[in-house]
C-alpha cells in the first residue's frame, strides 16, 4: 500500500464524498428547519399558555376582590362593634333609661324567656332566659361583676347595629350573644315563646362555642359556614364571629352572618362581562360554599385524588394555578376570609375564548407549514437524488472507457502524472506495462466487430484481475492497454506482465453461441529507477518500444529490454 500526503488528501476527499452526500445534507437541513419551526411554535404556545393562565388568574383576582370586600365589611363591623362595646363598658352611660333597663331585668330575670324592649324604634330588644336555665349550663354565668355594664353596652350596640343594617354590603344578620343569658340581634322579630330556643341555638352554635378562651386563644375573628339546606343551594350562611372580652373576662360573642346568596350576587356582579368558567368559594375545610354556576350547569367537582392535589398545592401558595385533566384551576386565598376562591375552566371553555382560538390557529399553521415542508422535502430529495446519480454517471463516463470499464486515456494520463510525482518524491520504483492484442484486426475481420468488442472486454477484465490494489490500468488505444505499477521494480513488473500474458493466452473466449477463440497479447515493460526519469511519457515510450520488439520477436511475449535478443521472459 502506498502512503503519501497526496493519498491522505485523496482519502479525505473520498471519505467526504462518501459521507457528505447531498441527500443526507438535504435531510439534515429539512430536519433542522422542522425541529426549529416546531420549537418556535412550541415556545409560542408556551408563552400563549402562560398568558392564558395569567389572564385566567387576573379575572379570578377581580372576583376575589369583590367577594373579599363583603368579608372585609363583616370583619370591620365586628371589630367596630367589639371596640364600641368595650368602650361602652369602660365608660357606661348614666341615664334614666339604663336604670329602667336594670329594673326591668331584675323583674324578668327569673322568667324562662323574656324581652326588654326600651326605645324599640332606636335600639334593639334585649332577649334572654332565666337564672335557672343559666345555672344548668357551665358555659354560662350571670353572676358577673360587670353584668350591668355589659347590658347597657349591648343596648348601645343595639343602636349601632340598627343603623348599620342599611350599610352597603351589610351582613344579613348581626348578633351579640352573652354568656349571661341574653342576646341581641338585628334579625327579624321573634315572638317571646321562641326566645329560649333561639338563645339555646346561639350558644350551641360552633361560632359561639369556638370562641371560648381555650378554643380561641388568639381572640381573633373566626369564620364558620352554617350547613346549607339541601333543597336550596343558596340557603346556607357564612358567619364571622369575634369574642367580646373585657377586663380579661369573656362576656360573649359578636357575630355577623352573610347569606351565600348575597356573596354569590356579589360574585356575579363582578363577573358581569367575563362569565366563562365556574367560580367556587371554599372554606378552610375545603367545603364548597358557593358556585357561580349553580343554577346553570352541573357544578364541577373533584374526586379524592384531585382534591388531595389541589389542597396540597393550595397549602403551599396563597394563589396559583393547576391543571387537572382537561381543567385549568386557579385559586386565590381571600384576605379577610379563611377560604379561597377557585376558577375552573374546562378545555372547551378554554378553546372558546381568545387564547383558545389563537392556539388553534397556531396549531393549524404549524400543521400547514409542516406538511408543506414535508412535501417540498420529498420533491427536493428526489431531485437531488436524480441529480446526484446523473452527476455520478457523467463523472464515471468522463473518466472511464464505456466498453472495457477501465480508465480511459485521459484518466490514465492524469493518474500517471500523480503517481510519477508521488513515486519520485518517495524514491519508489514505478513501472509501466504497454499491452497490445496480437492480430486483433483478424478477430474483427473473421468474427465481426461485436466479437471484437467482446474480446476487448474480456482482455480488459483479465488485465484488471492481474493487478494489485495500488496499480492502475487504462485503455489507451483501440486494442492497446497501459498498466501503471507504483512501488514495483522492473522484475516485479515483468512478473505481473507475464501473469497478464498467460491469463490472456490461456483464456478461451466465446465469440458467438458456438465458437470460442484464443488470443494473445504482446507486452513491453519499463521501470523508473532504472532510467531515474519519472516522466510518464518517457516510461511509456520505452515500454512501447519494447512492445514493438515483442511483436517483432513473434508476439505473445513480454519484453523488458531494448536489445533485439529474444526476451528470456517469454
Ligand atoms: P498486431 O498484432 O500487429 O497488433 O495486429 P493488429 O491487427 O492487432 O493491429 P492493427 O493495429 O492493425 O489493428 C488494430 C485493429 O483494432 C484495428 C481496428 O479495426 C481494431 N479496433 C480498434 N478499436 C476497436 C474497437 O473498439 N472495437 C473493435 N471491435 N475493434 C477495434
Ligand atoms: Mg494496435
Ligand atoms: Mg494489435
Amino acid at each position: 500500500m502506498l502512503s503519501s500526503p497526496l493519498n491522505a488528501r485523496t482519502r479525505w476527499k473520498m471519505l467526504w464524498r462518501k459521507h457528505v452526500v447531498p441527500g443526507r445534507v438535504v435531510n439534515l437541513c429539512f430536519l433542522i428547519v422542522l425541529i426549529s419551526s416546531t420549537l418556535l411554535t412550541w415556545r409560542e404556545v408556551v408563552v400563549l399558555q402562560d398568558a392564558y393562565v395569567a389572564s385566567h388568574r387576573s379575572v379570578l383576582e377581580k372576583a376575589a376582590v369583590a367577594v373579599d370586600k363583603q368579608m372585609q365589611t363583616g370583619v370591620n363591623l365586628l371589630l367596630f362593634y367589639r371596640n364600641g362595646m368595650q368602650a361602652a363598658m369602660h365608660t357606661p352611660l348614666s341615664s334614666d333609661l339604663l336604670v329602667n333597663v336594670q329594673n326591668e331585668f331584675d323583674r324578668v330575670r327569673r322568667s324562662p324567656q323574656w324581652q326588654i324592649n326600651v326605645e324599640k324604634r332606636r335600639t334593639l330588644a334585649l332577649r334572654g332566659v332565666s337564672d335557672e336555665a343559666i345555672a344548668q349550663n357551665p358555659l354560662l354565668n350571670r353572676d358577673v361583676p360587670g353584668l350591668q355594664n355589659e347590658m347597657t353596652a349591648a343596648l348601645e350596640l343595639g343602636y349601632v347595629m340598627r343603623l348599620s343594617a342599611g350599610f352597603p354590603l351589610a351582613p344579613a344578620q348581626t348578633w351579640y350573644a352573652s354568656r349571661a343569658g341574653f342576646y341581641l340581634t338585628s334579625g327579624r322579630f321573634i315572638s317571646v315563646p321562641g326566645i329560649a330556643r333561639q338563645y339555646s341555638a346561639l350558644i350551641n352554635a360552633p361560632w359561639f362555642i369556638g370562641q371560648s378562651q381555650r378554643e380561641n386563644q388568639a381572640r381573633g375573628i373566626r369564620w364558620y359556614s352554617a350547613p346549607l339546606n339541601a333543597a336550596d343551594k343558596n340557603s346556607g350562611t357564612v358567619i364571622a364571629s369575634l369574642p367580646m372580652d373585657y377586663a380579661h373576662y369573656w362576656h360573649g360573642v359578636l357575630a355577623v352572618e352573610f347569606t351565600r346568596d348575597s356573596i354569590r350576587q356579589q360574585l356575579e356582579e363582578a363577573l358581569k362581562e367575563e362569565d366563562t368558567g365556574n367560580y367556587q368559594l371554599y372554606d378552610d375545610q375545603f367545603t364548597l360554599l358557593i358556585s357561580s354556576t349553580w343554577d346553570k350547569v352541573p357544578v364541577s367537582t373533584f374526586d379524592d385524588s384531585e382534591r388531595e392535589r389541589l389542597t396540597q398545592a393550595m397549602a403551599k401558595n396563597t394563589e396559583g394555578s393547576l391543571r387537572i385533566g382537561t381543567r385549568l384551576i386557579s385559586w386565590m386565598n381571600l384576605k379577610h376570609y379563611d377560604g379561597a376562591l377557585l376558577r375552573i375552566h374546562t378545555l372547551r371553555e378554554g378553546l372558546q375564548d381568545d387564547f383558545g382560538t389563537i392556539s388553534i390557529v397556531f396549531g393549524l399553521l404549524w400543521l400547514l407549514f409542516t406538511s408543506m415542508l414535508l412535501i417540498s422535502w420529498f420533491v427536493i430529495r428526489r431531485m437531488v437524488s436524480n441529480m446526484y446519480q446523473l452527476q455520478h454517471s457523467l463523472q464515471w463516463q468522463a473518466w472511464h472507457d464505456a466498453l472495457t470499464r477501465l480508465n480511459n486515456r485521459g484518466a490514465l494520463f492524469e493518474k500517471a502524472k500523480r503517481l510519477c510525482d508521488l513515486c519520485s518524491q518517495q524514491q519508489l520504483p514505478l513501472s509501466v506495462i504497454q499491452i497490445d492484442l496480437d492480430h486483433f484486426k483478424r478477430v474483427n475481420d473473421r468474427y465481426g466487430h461485436q466479437a471484437g468488442d467482446l474480446v476487448l472486454t474480456q482482455a480488459a477484465r483479465l488485465i484488471a484481475r492481474s493487478l494489485g490494489e495500488d496499480d492502475v490500468a487504462g485503455r489507451v488505444g483501440g486494442e492497446e492497454f497501459c498498466v501503471l505499477l507504483p512501488g514495483k521494480t522492473l522484475a516485479e513488473a515483468v512478473e505481473v506482465a507475464q501473469g497478464i500474458r498467460m491469463r490472456i493466452a490461456g483464456k478461451e473466449i466465446l465469440v458467438n453461441h458456438s465458437q470460442t477463440i484464443r488470443i494473445s497479447a504482446s507486452l513491453g515493460v519499463s521501470s523508473a529507477p532504472e532510467e531515474t526519469d519519472y516522466s510518464f511519457d518517457a516510461l511509456q515510450s520505452i515500454a512501447d518500444r519494447r512492445l514493438y520488439l515483442a511483436k517483432r520477436a513473434g508476439r505473445n511475449q513480454v519484453w523488458s529490454v531494448d536489445d533485439e535478443e529474444p526476451s528470456p521472459s517469454k
